[in-house]
C-alpha cells in the first residue's frame, strides 16, 4: 500500500524537516486527493458507490506512467490507441507551444487558420485518394455522428429520403453518443439499457473468417441478404475494417471488407469506415482498409490523430458526398461544433504526422507484431485461454471466461506494466517507439499473469 503510506504522511508528517528530500518525493508527498477522487468524480464507465481503484499518475515519459508513490509502468494501452510516440514528445510540445503563442483557439466559422489547412492537406494526401473533403470534429464520438448524418444527408438530398438506416456488424463498436450507440453491437455494445432510445437499425453477423482466411460466399450470404432486402431503407454500411476493437478485438478477413466494399456499390450503399482505432498504422498499414485496397465513402479518424495528446477527430469524404450534400435541400452540411478545428489540436496533428511518417513505423509496427505473437505463443497452451492473436501492433489474449480486472490489473502493476482488461480480453496496443526489452517485460507479464490465474 505504498500509495496510501504517502498520503498518510503528507497529512500527518509534513514538516519543513522534510524539505531536503528529492523534489520528486515532494512532488509525491502533495499528493492528489484519492478520497475526492472517489466520492466525486466520474471515471470511464465507473461506478460512485464504492469505486474501484484509481492509480495516481504523476507523470508520464516515453512509454513509461510514473505514479505518485515513485513507481514506473510500461503503458501497453497507448491510453486507448493514442500515444503512438508515447509520453511527452518534444516534437510534439514543441508544436502545440509554439501555437499556444499564437492562439490556442479561434472559433472556425467564418474563419480559418493555417494548422487546419495544414492537417487537412495531409489528411486529404495520406487517405485513401477518393477522400478529399475533410471536417473537422472534437471526438471520436462526434466524428461517427458527423459520418452518419453525412450519409443521412446524402440521401435526402438524392431525393430518397426513405433510404435513413444503417447497416452495421454485430461485435462493433463506434462510440458513446446516441448515434454512435445506435450503431454499436446491441449486446457486446454496452448500450442495451438504451436500447428504446436508439435508432433501429441492421446488424449483419460479425465477420467469421479471420485475417489470414479467405471469405466465401457463404460468409457474406446473411449480410448480402440483408442488403438485398433492405436496399431501399438502407444509407450506409458502417463498420471498422479489419479490426473490431471494443467490441471483441477480433480481426478479420481483408477479403470480407472487399466484398462489402463490392456489396455498397452493387446495392447503390455508401461505406462509412471507421477507422478511430485502426488509423495511423496500428494495424500494420497506415489505415486498415489498404489491407483490402478499398476506399471507402466516408472515413472516421480519431484517438492518435492528435499523438495522443489532446482531443481531435475527422471525417472525410468523397466529393460525391459533398456536392451531394450541398446540392440539397439545406445547401450546407448540417453540423458544427464549437471547438471545431481547435488550432492547437490542428498543430499538433499535424506535427504527430509529420513524425510518424518520418520515423520507421512499419518496421517498428511490424517488429512489434512478431515479438507479440512469440512471446504471448506459450498462453495458447494455458487452460483458461481460448485464444491468442496479434496483429499489427495489437496484441489479444481472449480468456473462456471473463477475468476479474481489479485482479488481473493488480497483478501486472506489481511486475510493472499497465494493461486495463476488459471482459474475457487482455490486450496491449503499445506505442510503436517501444524497445524490444520493454515489450518483453510486458509480454512477460502478461504470461505470467493470465498463466497462473
Ligand atoms: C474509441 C472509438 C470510438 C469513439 O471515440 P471517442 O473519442 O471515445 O468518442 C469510435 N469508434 C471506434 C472504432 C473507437 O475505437
Amino acid at each position: 500500500m505504498p500509495a496510501r503510506a504517502g498520503i498518510q504522511i503528507e497529512r500527518t508528517q509534513w514538516t519543513p524537516a522534510l524539505a531536503g528530500v528529492t523534489t520528486n518525493f515532494l512532488i509525491a508527498l502533495r499528493t492528489m486527493d484519492l478520497d475526492f477522487d472517489r466520492q466525486h468524480i466520474w471515471h470511464p464507465y465507473s461506478s460512485l458507490i464504492d469505486p474501484p481503484p484509481v492509480y495516481p499518475v504523476a507523470r508520464a515519459e516515453g512509454v513509461r506512467l510514473y505514479l505518485e508513490d515513485g513507481r514506473s509502468l510500461i503503458d501497453g494501452m497507448s491510453s486507448w490507441w493514442c500515444t503512438l510516440h508515447g509520453y511527452n514528445v518534444p516534437e510534439l510540445n514543441r508544436a502545440m507551444r509554439e501555437q499556444m503563442e499564437k492562439m490556442s483557439h479561434v472559433m472556425f466559422g467564418g474563419l480559418t487558420h493555417e494548422p487546419a489547412i495544414e492537417l487537412s492537406k495531409k489528411l486529404v494526401e495520406i487517405t485513401p485518394a477518393p477522400l478529399q473533403r475533410v471536417f473537422l470534429a472534437d471526438s471520436g464520438s462526434v466524428s461517427v455522428e458527423v459520418s452518419i448524418k453525412m450519409a443521412l444527408q446524402y440521401w435526402q438530398s438524392q431525393g430518397r429520403p426513405e433510404k435513413n438506416r444503417l447497416l452495421a456488424l454485430r461485435n462493433g463498436y463506434h462510440g458513446d453518443t446516441f448515434g454512435a450507440m445506435a450503431t454499436c453491437d446491441p449486446v457486446t455494445g454496452m448500450h442495451h439499457l438504451f436500447a428504446s432510445h436508439l435508432t433501429q437499425h441492421l446488424f449483419a453477423p460479425a465477420p467469421k473468417p479471420n485475417f489470414d482466411e479467405p471469405c466465401s460466399d457463404e460468409d457474406v450470404a446473411e449480410l448480402r441478404q440483408l442488403v438485398e432486402e433492405n436496399r431501399n431503407q438502407l444509407a450506409a454500411v458502417i463498420l471498422e475494417p479489419i479490426v473490431q476493437g471494443a467490441g471483441g478485438m477480433r480481426f478479420y478477413s481483408p477479403e470480407y471488407l472487399k466484398r462489402v466494399r463490392a456489396l455498397c456499390d452493387e446495392y447503390d450503399l455508401l461505406l462509412i469506415a471507421d477507422e478511430i482505432a485502426t488509423g495511423f498504422g496500428r494495424s500494420g498499414k497506415l489505415f486498415a482498409c489498404e489491407h483490402a485496397g478499398i476506399s471507402p465513402d466516408i472515413l472516421t479518424l480519431g484517438k492518435a490523430l492528435t499523438g495522443g495528446t489532446m482531443t481531435m477527430a475527422a471525417t472525410l469524404c468523397t466529393d460525391r458526398v459533398a456536392d451531394g450534400i450541398c446540392r440539397g435541400e439545406a445547401g450546407v452540411f448540417m453540423h458544427g461544433p464549437t471547438f471545431m478545428g481547435n488550432p492547437l489540436a490542428c498543430a499538433v496533428s499535424s506535427a504527430s504526422i509529420e513524425l510518424l511518417l518520418s520515423s520507421p513505423w512499419q518496421e517498428r509496427v511490424s517488429r512489434i507484431e512478431q515479438q507479440l505473437r512469440q512471446e504471448l505463443a506459450p498462453l495458447k497452451d494455458a487452460d483458461d485461454v481460448a485464444d491468442v492473436r496479434a496483429l499489427g501492433a495489437i496484441g489479444v489474449v481472449e480468456m473462456k471466461q471473463p477475468v476479474n480486472m481489479m485482479q488481473v490489473q493488480e497483478a501486472l502493476i506489481d511486475r510493472g506494466v499497465w494493461l486495463r482488461p476488459f471482459g474475457k480480453l487482455v490486450y496491449a496496443m503499445p506505442p510503436y517507439v517501444t524497445s524490444e526489452e520493454d515489450l518483453r517485460q510486458l509480454t512477460g507479464a502478461m504470461v505470467e499473469v493470465l498463466g497462473n490465474l
